[in-house]
């Protein structure tokens, strides 16, 4: 009997289904491969703006996952599933800056066409939203119950207040039209399958360090940031999905490090003799970030378990091969 309930409970996992919007950018991509291990069929859907087919080349011939090149601003049709995975959306500060009205319209017109694809299919739907919502923060570490100080005209405001808005939506629709809805709110987070060249300060000193050049560091580079190895933030938000837990969780690592601390590890992990810069601060650029994990511990019992160091050490190889990459691109002769 024992046995056949746990048959028949890993028949009930293997069937469910899951759809990753965003799902070939870097967080989205690690999140298919883990929902994959679980024993989900996974759906990627993406268009592709800032995510590549090379961080999905690995599931090529894998009979559960299917890649579904879409853009989530338009309504679309991916059939049913049991978890809603809502992750597009332009990330790192250089790819909204570029794609700034594109990164409204993916809070905003994506969301709630992500949003009617879990209502129709009555799935758990888990928004990917940000420590952003926080903006220049007055309350130090951020509990999820801040409002937050977000300049909702400044140059980071396409991304903040697109979050907010998806937040927002996201709760309208567990309100209005009863969708099994769940925030997580994501701080910084690392790991491979990063654009290099991305403006995120981990890819930026890695590019940096690995090539020999000045490693930039913005002000006088006391402000603080806190790093979450991307393995731990896929853990905890795997475990938000399966909790019954509709208002947003902070996930993310709450060792917080200055600017130029970052910098000196990068240096240790990398052996690299560069000297550091300095330049003048973007504007809205966070003072400090650091989450209040207490609510991610005592509902999903969970924390990170990886340091930045080590999370350094095992991302390093994946950086070397981008910069190769990137100095094989610099180098190659000019095809006409
Ligand atoms: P990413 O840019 O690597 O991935 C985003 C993916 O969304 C890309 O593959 C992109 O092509 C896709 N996308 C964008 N607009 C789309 C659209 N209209 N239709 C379909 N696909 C679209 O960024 P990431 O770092 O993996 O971030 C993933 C999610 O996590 C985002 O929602 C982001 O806001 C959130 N987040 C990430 C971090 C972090 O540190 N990486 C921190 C906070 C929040």
């Amino acid at each position: 009997m024992g046995n056949r309930l746990y048959r028949s409970a890993k028949l009930r996992m293997a069937t469910l289904r899951a759809l990753v919007t965003g799902g070939a950018g870097f967080v989205g991509s690690h999140l298919c491969d883990r929902l994959l291990a679980e024993g989900y069929s996974v759906v990627a859907a993406d268009n592709l703006l800032t995510g590549r087919l090379s961080n999905l080349a690995h599931l090529r011939n894998e009979p559960r996952f299917e890649f579904l090149q879409q853009d989530v601003c338009q309504p679309f049709d991916p059939g049913k599933f049991d978890f809603v995975f809502h992750f597009a959306s332009p990330a790192s500060p250089v790819d909204y800056a570029k794609h700034g009205i594109e990164t409204l319209q993916v809070g905003s017109l994506g969301t709630f066409n992500t949003l009617e694809v879990a209502r129709r299919s009555q799935a758990v739907f888990l928004l990917a939203s940000t420590s952003e919502c926080y903006g220049d923060p007055l309350e130090h570490p951020q509990k999820e119950t801040y409002w937050g100080h977000v300049n909702p005209i400044g140059p980071r405001s396409v991304y903040d207040e697109a979050k907010r808005f998806a937040e927002a939506a996201t709760m309208a629709y567990r309100r209005y039209h009863n969708v099994n809805t769940r925030i997580v709110r994501i701080f910084n987070t690392y790991g491979s399958r990063m654009q290099i060249n991305d403006g995120r300060v981990i890819p930026n000193f890695m590019r940096q360090a690995l090539r020999g050049e000045d490693l930039t560091v913005y002000g006088a580079g006391d402000q603080t940031r806190s790093f979450c190895y991307v393995s731990d933030e896929v853990e905890g938000i795997l475990r938000l999905s399966r909790s019954e837990e509709p208002l947003p969780v902070n996930i993310g690592n709450p060792c917080e490090f200055t600017i130029l601390e970052c910098a000196q590890e990068i240096l240790d992990v990398t052996g690299s003799r560069s000297k550091i810069c300095y330049e003048p601060l973007p504007k809205d650029d966070p003072k400090q970030r650091k989450p209040d994990i207490t609510k991610a511990k005592t509902l999903l019992g969970w924390e990170p378990r990886i340091e930045l160091q080590q999370g350094l050490k095992m991302s390093l190889e994946y950086f070397r091969g981008e910069v190769a990459a990137l100095d094989a691109n610099l180098t190659s002769p000019q095809r006409d």
